[in-house]
């Protein structure tokens, strides 16, 4: 289970982004981030995977632990070891390399025994970076390219993935195929922590949501209940 308790995160001295947030996230569950631009789900991520400090952030209280452990106070590095993957907003592929090197590169923190065995998974699971493989990922398409990161992540054999906007810029068929994708990795055992801007498209594949706005925990429960919601019918999923 990765617990988050009362985190409060901030960029610089002036910029709260983070304001006494606790959730859950259960093993081998899907939980939904939902909020507008700007609530603080990158900032969230950021915070679970180690790496806010590298975009002028810090955690200001609170404390992050995965099946137990304290994450909060490791290196992103140290992060990935215990499993814990965050596929950042953005892709942030290597255009220039190949498919196949894009993958190899997420898989040098597994020990070398299981990366066979993760680009295989890879491979049943997205079909299209095996024949892609020698190409560069540059030409990918956009919804390839959010495959590639998923499937860059996966080399390192996660136990909990963490997703920023998988569907952000894609069109609503492949919006569709990575929500379905999200089940797949987790019908395998994989946890994932599935920030959204598209709650529709998320409350569909999550077990439980949680809402933020302006760095606050609006709302959390199960994913059908609060799709079910007047608030969440109004402000997310463009009901009335
Ligand atoms: P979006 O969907 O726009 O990415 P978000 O919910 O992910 O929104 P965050 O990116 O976490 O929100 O931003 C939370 C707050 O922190 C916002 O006020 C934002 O302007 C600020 N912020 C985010 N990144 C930085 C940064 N690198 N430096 C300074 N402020 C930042």
């Amino acid at each position: 289970m990765l617990t988050v308790e009362q985190l409060s995160a901030r960029y610089g001295r002036s910029v709260s982004a983070l304001r006494d947030v606790s959730l859950t996230v259960p093993e081998g569950s899907v939980v939904a981030v939902l909020g507008s631009n700007g609530a603080g789900k990158s900032t969230l991520l950021r915070a679970i995977s180690g790496t806010l400090g590298l975009h002028g952030g810090s955690i200001t209280a609170g404390q992050i632990a995965w099946k137990g452990q304290r994450l909060d106070r490791l290196k992103p590095a140290s992060i990935v070891r215990h499993r814990v993957l965050q596929v950042p907003e953005g892709r942030q592929i290597f255009g220039r390399m190949s498919v196949e090197e894009n993958l190899r590169a997420g898989g040098l923190v597994a020990p070398a025994s299981a990366r066979a065995e993760a680009m295989e998974r890879v491979h049943t699971l997205f079909p299209i970076l095996k024949e892609r493989a020698g190409q560069p990922a540059g030409l990918l398409s956009g919804g390839e390219q959010q495959m590639l990161a998923i499937g860059r992540a996966l080399m390192s054999a996660p136990e909990i993935l963490l997703l920023d906007e998988p569907s952000l810029g894609l069109a609503p068929q492949m919006v569709a195929r990575i929500g379905s994708i999200v089940r797949d990795i987790n019908a395998t055992g994989t946890a994932v922590l599935l920030v959204e801007q598209n709650a529709t498209m998320a409350l569909r594949v999550a077990d439980l949501a949680v809402v933020l706005e302006v760095g606050e925990l609006a709302l959390q429960g199960d994913a059908a209940e609060l799709a079910a919601s007047d608030e969440v019918q109004r402000l997310y999923l463009g009901g009335h």
